[in-house]
């Protein structure tokens, strides 16, 4: 199949880590922002291909998991409203909030429904007129303007049993606190594709420019992750810091401009809380003013109680960088994908997912 199977070819592969091992000299550290990229390294063992130079962090590039506990007791509020069906994408199921999990609210006869994309959420809207729809929306700027083009869509119809919970996350403000906070010592990124086919390659300038770290867009296929490896360390090597793309096929510059305005038209940055790391200024999307009507949180007023972290889940310190799901004393115990305790263990680009189904060397 064009763009997958050339990716997978391991002779072009063995070629770049040799030539990965041939440049490496500096030790050096690159963070993996997104948890699609710490699947791909760990599945396909590319940290053991690597040369002992190079160290890998993981980042928070996994909405589920940078889902804030008082965020998604507010989803789970709602979806106990009578007249409410929570429509949400299913991974967001079984991560348990403070007191409850939107399975257990469902177990308990809560309406919460399971859907692929807006489309089906707006389906169901239109076929449950007496009922008030409220798509959770979680993720980056991915997803963000396909929600803002479900509730674009409502207005022209007139559909007005239609909401959103935004709970959305911008990628940028959340690497800058990062290395603001100076906890994690970094020589690159490895940025993520999917965010950056929306939002483009020049939106990560600022890693490079105000930090002198260098950033590489990256694919998900391993040979796009090896390659982006071998761009970062011929930059590290030269002592320069550049944004570079190396998912030419997937990624312009300037981004996506027409999902990117969708996304302003509807949406405008505003605070947000992330898991382990606090409220991040302009890194979240809220509704803008002639949108909100079709804003859940100020129509129903979800009233969640007070936020309880999992006892004992370090998930917050492996979404800084600072920990390993190794760290983690409930790591594939107590904590496992059949009974996690934590988003990190939920999610399937959770961190602490992907190290118990691909780490290998945990025991
Ligand atoms: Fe949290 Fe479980 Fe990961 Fe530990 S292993 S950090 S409890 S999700």
């Amino acid at each position: 199949m064009k763009f997958i199977d050339e990716f997978h070819r391991s002779e072009l592969a063995q070629g770049v880590v040799r030539q990965i091992h041939r440049n490496s000299t500096k030790k050096v550290r690159f963070m993996e922002f997104c948890g699609g990229h710490t699947v791909t390294i760990l599945k396909h063992g590319i940290r053991q291909l690597l040369p002992p130079t190079i160290e890998m962090l993981s980042g928070p590039g996994c909405p589920v998991c940078v889902t804030d506990n008082a965020d998604l007791d507010k989803a789970i509020a709602l979806a106990q409203i009578p007249g409410v069906i929570l429509a949400t994408f299913g991974d967001m199921l079984k991560v348990p909030g403070s007191r409850s999990s939107l399975q257990k609210v469902r177990a308990e006869g809560g309406d919460v429904r399971i859907v692929y994309s807006t489309t089906d959420a707006l389906q169901l809207a239109r076929k449950n007129p007496e009922k008030s729809i409220t798509f959770l929306g979680i993720g980056f700027e991915t997803t963000a303007p396909t929600i803002a083009a479900s509730i674009l869509q409502a207005e022209q119809e007139d559909i007005n049993n239609y909401y959103a919970l935004s709970l959305h996350k911008l990628c940028p403000p959340v690497i800058k606190a990062l290395l603001d906070s100076g906890e994690v010592r970094l020589n690159g990124f490895i940025l993520p594709g999917h965010v950056s086919a929306i939002i483009g390659s020049q939106a990560w300038e600022f890693t490079a420019q105000d930090y002198r770290i260098p950033g590489v867009v990256s694919g998900f296929e391993p040979l796009d992750v090896l390659q982006c490896v071998d761009m970062l360390v011929s930059q590290a090597e030269r002592g320069e810091a550049r944004v570079e793309i190396a998912y030419r096929r997937g990624v312009r510059p300037e981004g996506n401009l027409r999902a990117l305005e969708l996304m302003n038209q509807v949406f405008e940055p505003c605070p947000a809380r992330w898991r382990g790391i606090g409220e991040v200024p302009e890194s979240g999307l809220k509704l803008r003013k002639e949108f909100e009507h079709f804003d859940a949180e100020l129509v129903f007023a979800p009233d969640p109680g007070p936020t309880l972290e999992p006892k004992g889940c370090i998930c917050g310190e492996i979404l800084r960088g600072i920990k390993t799901p190794k760290d983690c004393k409930l790591f594939a115990n107590i904590c496992t994908p059949e009974s996690p305790v934590g988003p990190c263990m939920v999610s399937s680009e959770g961190s602490c997912a992907a190290y118990y189904l691909y780490g290998g060397d945990y025991e």
